[in-house]
């Protein structure tokens, strides 16, 4: 599922893509029937792209009038296309654009979702801050994680107190920290929260640079998946930890299913 690296470099891949000034000539939207009333994006029409933004999963077209909202849900992936290329098998919205060409967002399991707001301040009101933003010292970190009493995984992926981090970051992190994710959040020393928060920046960064350095084969960045070499956590059944050895637990949190070591965290 894409998280704060993938879609952070799905946000640099449109801003490399001298998009910025052009004009949306026409909206082409395959949703679900049951959700297309959310999705009447027909109003895009005639509008100017200024800049993309992001927080947390959530990433911004930032138009001349109102903002269009997209986040990629489990499959969703963004590419501009060129008007000699056929469309991407799962294009659910094509925006064309005054110089041909297409943005695309492509989801074969139909879990993403695009919105025209008049502002992204309705959508950043349910957002804490960014998990890469600066503004999140690890003195806000401790203080926004350590008055909750749900697990530390729980918490993590809750994205009104940090932004950005999902099942599988939040994994990966809690790994590096040594940190059971069942571990109560209000009773994690300080020292620990503020080594699980460079630990967690330390997982975004490496991640959105790989996924910088491997894009697909057009150039485009391609679709996460959880079993490349950027991962520490095999998130396969009987998969080990790479610190000891043994073998790794899994136990859900929020319906999303984490993989741990009881060995190496406590
Ligand atoms: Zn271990």
């Amino acid at each position: 599922m894409p998280e704060l690296p993938e879609v952070e470099s799905l946000r640099l891949y449109l801003a490399g893509e001298d998009l910025i000034g052009g004009t949306i000539s026409e909206v082409q939207t395959d949703w679900p029937p049951n959700r297309s009333d959310d999705y009447d994006l027909s109003e895009l029409s005639g509008r100017r792209i200024e800049r993309f933004g992001r927080i947390g999963k959530n990433l911004f077209v930032y138009l001349d009038r109102g903002v269009l909202w997209m986040h990629m849900g489990m499959t969703g992936r963004l590419a501009v296309m060129h008007p000699a290329e056929e469309p991407m098998r799962y294009a659910r919205m094509t925006l064309f654009l005054d110089d041909e060409r297409r943005i695309e967002l492509d989801d074969p399991r139909r879990w993403a979702g695009a919105r025209l707001e008049e502002s992204d301040v309705s959508i950043r009101a349910g957002l804490g801050p960014d998990a890469l933003e600066s503004e999140l010292t690890p003195e806000e970190f401790v203080a926004r994680v350590k008055g909750k009493r749900s697990p530390i995984k729980s918490v993590l992926m809750d994205q009104s107190v940090i932004a950005g981090v999902g099942n599988i970051y939040a994994d990966e992190a809690l790994h590096r920290s040594g940190i059971n994710p069942s571990r109560r959040a209000d009773r994690i020393s300080v020292a620990r929260l503020k080594n699980l928060h460079s630990d967690l920046r330390t997982v975004l960064m490496q991640a959105l640079r790989y996924i910088v350095d491997h894009p697909d084969e057009r150039g485009r960045p391609y679709v996460v998946d959880a079993y490349d070499d950027r991962m520490r956590l095999y998130r396969k059944k009987g998969s080990t930890c790479p610190d000891c050895g043994g073998e790794l637990q899994t136990r859900k949190f929020g319906g999303r299913t984490a993989y741990y070591c009881l060995l190496c965290q406590s």
